[in-house]
């Protein structure tokens, strides 16, 4: 088991024992075939938000644009200014609702802003009256969602005011599917009639729009129908599939490992107890390891459930979850030695631990394992 070359963004030394492995091979590689999966028509949107999912949106974004992607889509002013100030100069879409107070940073950073109402579009246009060129704007059209966007049944007068404004251009019409990955595509269906409905107005008008979107992940794995001009995915690149159920694409896998190493190994004796609130009294005696990785970290804070892979072998937790380490149940590997490698999430020898084994501990879904992997693991880049 080998040292990761230390590839962290500044080059600063790996000052712990717990890191996480970013796959830069993997992620192009997924990006590729994702763009032989869809139609070439298509451009994609790199949703790249919540700093991609924890695996870095600047170098995600420099991979995601030799991809060929056409946007960079984020949610907070904050994550595109970084994005701007890393050197991306790509086009980012700014989802969700911004505040009036806001809008100044997205003219200043040239980010693209949804209009999801009204207001904000007045906004904007005040903001951007004087300037020679037309600032492009996405219509978030509500199809079903309740989220973001203006109710498809009244896009109408919001698409009618934005065209009349000589300072902003139409330049997309976008919606987002409720539940796009499940084999039930019913809601799918009729949202996006919906959102036909939208589109058909639009040609009514005469107005031709660069970028209809619509569709995420499951979007682009189930619901070819629903591709329009471009798909925003976020998960998939990322080597994870939304559901169990979505279709598959053939050689995509997961970009990140979660790993640490055996910091401590030693023995229990008969009815020692491990850990916070005892949760564990051993029966006889057991030989364990403390890893120094906790849910301050983002792991799930379980107690007697989940493993690790150790020497290609899974090692249950036992007992509770800290804050900064876990422990495991070695017994049964009695090859491991201190400072040995273990495999929180990803890959050792021919046994996988998914983001949905650890989603599962948290009864939560992929997204939410990995957005929850927090800045204090730092970030090891391979194949940069
Ligand atoms: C997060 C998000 C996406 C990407 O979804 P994935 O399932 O990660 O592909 C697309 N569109 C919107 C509006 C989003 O918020």
């Amino acid at each position: 088991m080998s040292e990761p070359a230390v590839n962290t963004p500044g080059n600063q030394p790996l000052l712990r024992a717990s890191w996480i492995e970013i796959d830069l091979a993997a992620l192009r590689e997924n990006f590729r075939l994702i763009n032989g999966y869809k139609d070439r028509s298509v451009d994609l949107i790199s949703v790249l938000k919540d700093d991609a999912y924890s695996h870095g949106a600047v170098e995600a974004a420099k991979i995601a644009m030799q991809a060929g992607a056409k946007f960079i889509a984020l949610v907070t002013v904050d994550e595109a200014i970084r994005l701007r100030e890393a050197g991306i100069q790509s086009p980012i879409l700014m989802l969700g609702q911004r505040r009036n107070e806001d809008l100044p940073y997205c003219l200043q950073y040239n980010l693209t802003c949804c209009i999801n109402d009204r207001e904000s579009a007045e906004e904007l246009v005040r903001l951007t009256r004087d300037k020679n060129i037309a600032t492009p704007v996405h219509l978030k059209v509500d199809t079903g969602m309740s989220r973001f966007g203006v109710r498809w049944t009244e896009a109408g007068a919001l698409i009618d005011f934005v065209c009349s404004q000589k300072s902003l251009r139409l330049e997309g019409v976008m919606s987002h599917f409720a539940m796009s990955d499940e084999l039930d595509k019913s809601f799918a269906f009729l949202q996006l009639s919906r959102f036909q409905e939208v589109l058909e107005l639009l040609e009514q008008k005469n107005i031709s729009v660069r970028y209809r979107h619509f569709c995420n992940s499951g979007g682009l794995l189930d619901l070819p129908q629903a591709h329009l001009d471009a798909v925003r995915i976020g998960l998939l690149p990322l080597g994870i599939y939304p559901s169990k159920v979505c279709r598959r694409i053939e050689g995509i896998r997961p970009v990140m490992s979660v790993k640490t190493k055996l910091a401590q190994i030693r023995t229990l004796q008969k009815d020692d107890v491990v850990g916070y609130g005892m949760r564990y009294r051993a029966t006889e005696e057991r030989r364990i390891a403390v890893l120094p990785i906790g849910y301050g970290d983002g792991f799930p804070r379980v107690r007697n459930q989940g493993e690790v892979l150790i020497r290609g072998k899974r090692a249950p937790l036992i007992g509770g979850v800290s804050m900064d380490a876990i422990t495991v149940d070695i017994t049964n590997i009695p090859e491991a030695n201190r400072w040995d490698e273990a495999v929180i999430m990803g890959r050792q020898g021919s046994d996988e631990i998914s983001v949905h084994e650890l989603a599962l501990l948290k009864n939560s879904v992929s997204y939410d394992v990995l957005t929850g992997l927090r800045g204090r693991l730092p970030r090891v880049y391979l194949n940069t």
